[in-house]
């Protein structure tokens, strides 16, 4: 399980906008290896925090970003209360931002970097559409996927053709759709990639709203009940149809659960009602 799923990422972009934006942090690298880049943006004002896929970018005035990337490992805490810039440092803080209000740590990224605006445009054009961004696009993403010899459980791991959808969620929404993982992109079919992209448009805000992933259909139903009642809903531990299941019976039709790494992750899916057609 990552430390920080993509959903959260973008959970966790809107914790860091509401904390900051408008506010002019000190920025500082305790550990040391954004000394130079925390020095540059010290002081200035936030224009506002956003997520695409994986990628985090904090605007600032003057036409500075921060670009981050977690990783695999990587954390982004934003602590509310009374705190100062200094607050204690626990562990290796590559970049901390602080007001009267609030502190936020960023431990462990693949990527923390002052870019310019160009350098911004540059990463987002090279990423695919984000199913949680109403502005985006499925069609971008049919076109890569319907010219390409991979396999689907492949593509979808693909960050310039779909932007972040993860691990689990791709053997979760392929076994909830019954596609199988090893369809070459060519030979899927249209309509398949429909019933994909919109039940990750249905499922990844709940995401978002609960902190978990939520991919079994009794789950998804009791948070979207919840949301519709304006609560937020309280979940028992997160569970998965197939993810992290393998050798279990499949819980639709009672065939072995398998995994295979597939773009360097495993991916479950079940030889049953999943196979090839
Ligand atoms: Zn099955």
């Amino acid at each position: 399980m990552p430390a920080c799923p993509r959903d959260t990422l973008y959970a966790l972009a809107r914790d860091l906008h509401a904390a900051f934006a408008g506010t002019s942090p000190v920025v500082t690298s305790p550990q040391g290896r954004f000394a130079e880049g925390a020095a540059l943006v010290s002081g200035r004002r936030v224009l506002g925090v956003t997520s695409r896929g994986k990628h985090l970018f904090l605007e600032l005035e003057g036409d500075a970003w921060v670009h981050v990337h977690l990783g695999l490992i990587g954390t982004f805490t934003v602590d509310h209360g009374a705190w100062t810039a200094e607050a204690p440092v626990v562990g290796q803080v590559r970049m901390r931002l602080a007001t009267d209000q609030h502190v936020a740590d960023l431990r462990g990224p693949t990527v923390c970097a002052v870019v310019t605006p160009e350098e911004v445009a540059a990463v987002l054009g090279r990423l695919g559409p984000d199913p949680l961004r109403p502005d985006s696009d499925p069609e971008v993403a049919w076109r890569r996927i319907s010219r390409s010899g991979r396999s689907i459980g492949e593509l979808l791991m693909d960050q310039s053709v779909l932007a972040g959808v993860g691990n689990v969620y791709r053997s979760e929404v392929l076994f909830r759709q019954r596609l199988s993982p090893a369809t070459e992109g060519r030979r899927f079919r249209r309509a398949s990639w429909s019933l994909v992209w919109d039940d990750l448009v249905r499922l990844l805000p709940l995401g978002v709203a609960t902190g978990r992933i939520v991919t079994v259909e009794d789950q998804v139903l009791e948070v979207e009940a919840a949301l519709g009642r304006g609560e937020v809903p309280h979940l028992e531990e997160r569970t998965s149809s197939v993810y992290k299941r393998d050798g279990q019976p499949c819980p639709r039709c009672g065939a072995r659960i398998r995994t295979r790494v597939v773009a360097g992750r495993n991916l479950f899916w079940c030889g049953g009602c999943q196979r090839r057609r």
